[in-house]
């Protein structure tokens, strides 16, 4: 059986059925997404980055339906999460960030506008055809801290010595690389 996440389908096709989907893919699947924490797990030494980074699993739900009576304009509420390996920008040491992403969007194509649905908000299809898991991936992307660290900083204190300050610049934290991909994006379209 295909995996539905992947099928490509009209917005009103994914809708017209009231689809639901369970998400329970591998990071490994999502390949942006894998890309920039594998870029960001980049600032560590080989031997500290954890090595089933790739195995996190993102699970979560989407759904679709419609905005309206008349369904004319196509909705999809996601959720959906998942423990990444990331680097802390306080102490440079790896930890596990939990990212979780929750909207209810509303699926217009380029130039289609509806008004009074301030509930959603507006994904605009690009192409014709619409893979479920662009939407999950491009949320967890957009979820992804500025700058991640551990929650407690004491968590942090336990493993800073003091002294390694001063070469903290070395990183690449998430808005920067998020940024670089999206760049990268744009010049091969
Ligand atoms: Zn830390």
């Amino acid at each position: 059986m295909g995996n539905p996440l992947c099928e490509r389908r009209s917005a009103a096709e994914w809708s017209a059925g009231s689809q639901v989907i369970e998400i329970a893919e591998k990071i490994s699947n999502f390949e942006q997404l894998a890309r920039i924490i594998e870029a960001d797990l980049a600032a560590l030494d080989a031997d500290k980055i954890p090595a089933a980074w790739r195995e996190a699993v993102v699970t979560g739900q989407l759904e679709f339906g419609y905005a309206d009576a008349q369904r004319t304009l196509p909705t999809v509420s996601c959720r959906a999460k998942v423990t990444v390996d990331a680097v802390c920008q306080r102490c440079l040491e790896a930890f596990r960030l939990p990212l979780e992403t929750e909207a209810d969007l509303l699926l217009l194509a380029l130039e289609q506008e509806a008004d009074g649905y301030d509930d959603y908000e507006v994904w605009e299809l690009e192409e014709t055809l619409l893979q479920p898991q662009d939407i999950v991936e491009e949320m967890l992307i957009m979820a992804l801290p500025f700058s991640a660290m551990h929650t407690e900083s004491t968590a942090c204190r336990a493993l800073v010595s003091g002294t390694a300050t001063s070469d903290k610049e070395m990183t690449t934290p998430f808005a920067a690389l998020r940024e670089q991909m999206a760049q990268d994006n744009e010049g091969s379209a």
